[in-house]
């Protein structure tokens, strides 16, 4: 069954299921990701700050998957906020890259203290115009910096990829979103192994009716509910098992179950008190 892919408001569509390369240590991304490839991701997402993307662009350079079948996602780290900074950091993305373009290009955290992200998000939108990201989103973005942007920006962005996971659901947010087209990406949709939301009675519950995993539980939630996610694993069998979720579909009275574990339980930074 092929991964569905969700309309963004630029008329691009991304692949709703992807491989996360976050804490991939960038000796072994290469063979990650070529594993990943192999099993049949066709999303990455990584960023500059991952250190990384050299292993990323060789896993695709080796794969020999034609570009357009291909999603690939980085991100603008927090250093390099700027109208100058910004052109030379996708300009250095690229570069290690190995390609002529990112499909979408994200500000990594608002950053709000630094008084800097609308200049960026101008520089952003320049950005795209180039041709060097296909779209441009945002990520961390909470509803006022999301505002913000909407008001004076002359493009909205197509994506706000957040901390997202049933712990975590960040209703307002997927709500306002939806409200001005912009689509939702999970980061840690598996809550990064910190919290034991595999052993919560609603995910085990539907794990053994389904007789499939938790983690694959949690993946459909994400699914049905129309966000766009990109566990990571190290291991082979993970990321198959991660991209095994297709073929089975989730019950209302089973996401409604799993919406109740929603508790504020963040286990990341919270993008108003980062400083890094
Ligand atoms: P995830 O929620 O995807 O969790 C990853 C952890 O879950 C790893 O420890 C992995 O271990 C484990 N795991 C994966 N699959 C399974 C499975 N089937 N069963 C049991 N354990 C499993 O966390 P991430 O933080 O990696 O989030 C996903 C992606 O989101 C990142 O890789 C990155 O691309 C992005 N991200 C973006 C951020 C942002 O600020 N924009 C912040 C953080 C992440 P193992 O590897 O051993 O399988």
């Amino acid at each position: 069954m092929p991964v569905p892919l969700i309309a963004l408001n630029d008329g691009t569509t991304i692949p709703q299921l992807g491989f996360g390369v976050f804490k991939v240590d960038p000796d072994e991304t290469e063979r990650i990701v070529t594993d990943a490839l192999e099993v049949g991701y066709r999303h990455i997402d990584t960023a500059a700050i991952y250190g990384n993307e050299i292993g990323v662009g060789r896993a695709i350079e080796k794969s020999g998957i034609p570009r357009d079948e291909l999603f690939v996602t980085t991100k603008l780290w927090n250093s390099d906020q700027g109208t100058q900074s910004a052109f030379d950091a996708i300009d250095l993305s690229l570069e290690k890259l190995g390609l002529g373009s990112v499909n979408l290009y994200l500000i990594h955290w608002p950053r709000a203290d630094l008084g800097l992200y609308m200049e960026t998000w101008t520089a952003m939108e320049q950005i795209q115009a180039s041709g060097k990201a296909v779209s441009i989103g945002v990520s961390n973005f909470h509803i006022p910096h999301l505002e913000h942007v909407i008001a004076e920006g002359s493009v909205v962005p197509a994506i706000d990829q957040i901390e997202l996971h049933p712990g975590l659901a960040q209703r307002p947010i997927r709500d306002f979103a939806r409200n001005h087209g912009i689509a939702v990406e999970a980061w840690g949709p598996l809550g990064q192994g910190k919290y034991d939301l595999f052993g919560m009675r609603p995910v085990a519950d539907a794990a053994a009716a389904h007789d499939v995993t938790p983690a694959q539980v949690v993946i459909r939630w994400h699914l049905q509910n129309g966000i766009i996610v990109f566990p990571k694993s190290n291991s082979r069998e993970r990321m198959a098992e991660n991209f095994d979720v297709l073929g089975f579909q989730l019950t209302g009275t089973e996401l409604a179950a799993i919406d109740e574990l929603d508790q504020g339980l963040r286990v990341g930074a919270n993008p108003d008190e980062a400083r890094f």
